[in-house]
């Protein structure tokens, strides 16, 4: 095997025609592999039969094709289907498909484990590992498509970076692997399907807007008061709730889209009259939409779910402030594929492993 083989998907459709010519084949076969990369997804070279099998040797003598490969598969009594996926270099990450009607939801991670330790959710306790590169988070959306054609007989409809890890610490990778997504000569799916979920990075927020993504974002707020949001999301530590407040209105100005803002009902924590007051003054500083997160318990985590009744007098506070708010239902409990509950069972391996 030669130790300095690329890998393939880091090329450029002109780098593939440079390296067709370079082994004496025809120019048009550039284009012929690029698609089975791209807009089939295709994760070996194996899978390119229109390719001679002497110029597939060739590629895999080459180039790797570092694919991410479906682990184990779980189906939970809602619908709603959890995959794990084993990386070249062997680490396990975890994807979700969530139907709802025709609406088919892909939910994807954008790190092997996370350092932002929020004290509420289980990803938060596995060690970050590192960065997915922006072909492993494009396999994760192409194996969870597939998912949904052949389980549901329909196309995948929304994506969302919600799964394990932060992406706005793994920043190129994430921007790449939505662009890959949405070009159209990929999977060309509407950057308007896509929504970027962060706890707020208030210096790549500011880049998003730099950058004019057409992507939605969203950030996981969990409280509009500075000490308390300190107290669950260490990160707050690094920008305030009045940086990113100055970002978000940074990152409005440039795109003009409107935020989603993430808050997860903690009970007795964030889900009194003078939590919603903060979260409605918070509002006023730019346009948004408030999902409401039914909180899923975590194990040796003291937080529970504020309930439905505390939920809705929380959403009617806010609503009366003429606030969009949803409520947003756990879903895949069953098979501990709801929100924060990704790693639980990762994190259960790795202590009996201990
Ligand atoms: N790091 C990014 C993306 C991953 S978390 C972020 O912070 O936004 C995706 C969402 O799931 C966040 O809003 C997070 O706060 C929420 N979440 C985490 N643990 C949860 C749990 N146990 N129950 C419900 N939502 C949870």
């Amino acid at each position: 095997m030669n130790p300095r083989r690329n890998n393939i998907r880091t090329l450029s459709l002109t780098e593939l025609e440079t390296f067709f010519h370079s082994i004496g084949a025809e120019k048009f076969r550039a284009r012929q592999v690029y698609e089975w990369l791209w807009k089939k997804a295709a994760r070996s070279f194996d899978q390119m039969t229109n390719i001679s099998v002497e110029t597939r040797a060739k590629l895999s003598e080459s180039f790797t094709l570092d694919s991410i490969t479906l682990n184990t598969t779980q189906k939970s009594e809602d619908g709603t289907i959890k995959m794990s996926f084993r990386l070249f270099d062997g680490h396990i990450i975890e994807g979700v498909l969530i139907p709802s009607g025709t609406r088919m939801t892909a939910c994807i991670s954008s790190q092997v484990g996370c350092n932002l330790a929020c004290k509420f959710c289980a990803t938060g306790m596995i060690r970050y590992i590192r960065n997915l590169n922006f072909d492993e988070i494009f396999d994760q959306v192409a194996i969870i498509a597939e998912t949904a054609r052949h389980e549901y007989n329909l196309p995948l409809s929304h994506i969302v970076y919600m799964g394990m890890g932060e992406p706005m610490l793994n920043y190129q990778n994430v921007l790449k692997s939505a662009e890959r997504i949405s070009a159209p000569d990929g999977l060309a799916m509407s950057p308007q399907r896509i929504t970027v979920s962060t706890v707020g990075v208030a210096p790549m927020i500011r880049q998003l807007g730099n950058d004019k993504v057409k992507f939605h974002l969203a950030l996981s707020l969990h409280s509009a008061i500075n000490e308390k949001r300190n107290q669950i999301v260490p990160y707050n530590l690094r920008n305030s709730l009045g940086d990113l407040i100055e970002a978000v209105k940074y990152f409005h100005q440039q795109t003009r889209t409107r935020i989603t803002l993430e808050y997860v009902m903690l009970k007795g924590f964030n889900d009194t009259m003078e939590d919603a007051k903060a979260l409605a003054e918070f509002c006023k500083n730019f346009p948004v939409k408030i999902n409401l997160i039914q909180y899923n318990p975590v194990e040796n985590v003291p937080y529970e779910d504020s309930g439905l009744e505390r939920t809705e007098a929380f959403k009617a506070f806010l609503e009366k402030k003429n606030l969009v708010v949803n409520i947003r239902r756990s879903r895949g409990k069953d098979i501990d594929a709801a929100c924060g509950q990704l790693a639980n069972k990762i994190l259960k391996q790795n202590q009996e492993n201990k």
